[in-house]
């Protein structure tokens, strides 16, 4: 069993990209005159890391790549990488072994390390280590497009890189990084304090998106509910964007940041996704408190009743970390208990993972691995058969479904409710950036099962 588990599955990304004939660039040889230049993105992590590649693959279709599939077939590799948890450095560095491997082979000629473990101290270590060529933190994810052979950009506190026009869905960062401390987390390290993008710019680009074809956008930030800038907070900027994009989702929000007049919005405007994803961690104030989340679980439970009562179709969805330094039997009891309370339609579940730097690492009170994996089961547990419950009363019900991602390996695409439900469609029916009529037919805890389309 892995130490993360969710109720809803997102297939890991891979964006890959390959360069036209001719031309030269910064990855040290010029590419003879004639002959194509091929790049993979490989992403790790967060949504925030997959625009972040989207906006990398803007520079680099940009200074003229085309796509290819595999490392082997690339000559430039570019890892966006995740440093939230001790395992995904792990995979980033079975990936850096392949990739040196080749490398030494003369199959791949430049290799760049992006993201959250670009910004890390772990980072000179593993370029060391690797030859690696290139290492970008979140910051200067631009200097990429020097590297790439582009006139040399200057990014300042925010993303002028829009992510890629015409997509049927879209990422649009609103603000980055993160004001928090929370006491397990890297973030606030390799991301930066908070900083908000101004409404009209964010509103600009929503539109010249929507102009695109897009019909679906999602606004990003790491605590994105805590977004203000002169005076506006976020739902003034939620209900704006909602005005002007025909779909709208927001992750991740921040449960001290999550005012009631947002919750209403969600259940009032028809162009919000009637879920709210609003990671609570722990059950116990104790552990709240160790961890510096800055609410009781009491202010939690009243927040999800407003949304229950604004969104009675709404789906909630939250993340837990269990086996944080500390806890106690009575504290997961807690956390079991708010669990079956709020009764939450999915969760990303975490066991506590130490990262060099945060307060966490540093605190004894070990949890032993077994009772780490049996808390881990328990909430799991519990977060699935809630779930099951909750999307067995959508059977029967008549949706409208919009379709995200297309087959999967069992010939289905996956869509989305408007009330944030996951469905299983048939993949012959619509394409992604359609929508789909359809009865539901049976429901398991993560997904909805979609009969045949209704005209
Ligand atoms: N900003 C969001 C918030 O405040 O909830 C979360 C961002 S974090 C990238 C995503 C999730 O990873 C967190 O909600 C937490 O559950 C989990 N996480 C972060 N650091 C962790 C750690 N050291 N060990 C285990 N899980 C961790
Ligand atoms: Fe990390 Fe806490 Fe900030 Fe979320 S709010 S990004 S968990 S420090």
């Amino acid at each position: 069993m892995s130490d993360a588990a969710q109720s809803a599955q997102t297939p890991p990304t891979q964006v890959c990209i390959s360069r036209k004939p001719g031309g030269s660039d910064a990855l040290g040889s010029p590419f003879p005159s004639g002959e194509a230049k091929t790049a993979c993105i490989r992403t790790f992590g967060c949504q925030m890391n997959v625009h972040d590649s989207d906006r990398m693959r803007r520079m680099i279709l940009d200074a003229g790549y085309a796509e290819v599939h595999s490392y082997e077939e690339a000559d430039l590799v570019i890892l966006n990488t995740c440093y939230v948890r001790e395992n995904a450095v792990d995979r980033v560095r079975g990936h850096l072994g392949e990739l040196s491997h080749l490398k030494r082979k003369g199959r791949l000629k430049k290799v760049a390390l992006t993201g959250c473990i670009g910004s890390s101290d772990e980072s000179r270590d593993l370029q060391h280590q690797y030859g690696i060529d290139l290492v970008l933190g979140t910051h200067n994810t631009y200097e990429l497009a020097e590297f790439v052979g582009l006139p040399t950009m200057r990014e300042t506190y925010t993303p002028d890189l829009p992510g890629m026009e015409g997509e049927h869905s879209a990422f649009v960062t609103i603000m980055t990084g993160c004001n928090y401390q929370c006491s397990y987390c890297v973030v606030p390290s390799v991301r930066g304090r908070m900083i908000c993008r101004p409404l009209d710019n964010v509103v600009e680009e929503v539109e010249g998106l929507v102009r695109s074809g897009t019909g679906y956008v999602t606004l990003l930030g790491q605590t994105v509910d805590a977004w203000r800038h002169e005076g506006k907070r976020f739902c003034d900027l939620l209900e704006q964007v909602a005005n002007v994009a025909p779909r709208v989702w927001f992750t991740t929000s921040h449960p001290s940041n999550m005012e009631d007049r947002t919750l209403r919005l969600i259940g009032e405007k028809g162009t919000i996704v009637k879920r709210l994803h609003l990671p609570v961690q722990s059950g116990s104030d104790r552990m709240l408190r160790v961890m510096h989340r800055g609410y009781k679980a009491e202010r939690y439970r009243r927040k999800i009743e407003v949304f229950r009562e604004a969104v009675p179709d709404g789906t909630l969805s939250t993340d837990i970390i269990v086996g944080h330094p500390g806890e106690s039997e009575e504290d997961h009891e807690q956390t079991l208990k708010l669990v079956n309370d709020c009764a939450f339609d999915s969760a990303y579940i975490f066991k506590f993972s130490p990262r060099g730097g945060t307060e966490a690492a540093g605190l004894g009170g070990t949890v032993p691995p077994e009772v780490v994996q049996r808390r881990f089961l328990e909430v799991l547990r519990a977060v699935e058969h809630n779930a099951f419950t909750r999307n067995q009363r959508k059977v029967g019900s008549v949706e409208d479904v919009y379709v995200r991602h297309g087959s999967t390996e069992d010939g289905k695409a996956i869509g989305e409710t408007w009330s944030g439900h996951a469905v299983h469609v048939r993949a012959d029916v619509a394409r992604p950036g359609d929508y789909v009529r359809v009865r539901i037919d049976a429901a398991g805890p993560h997904v909805l099962y979609a009969g045949e389309p209704i005209a």
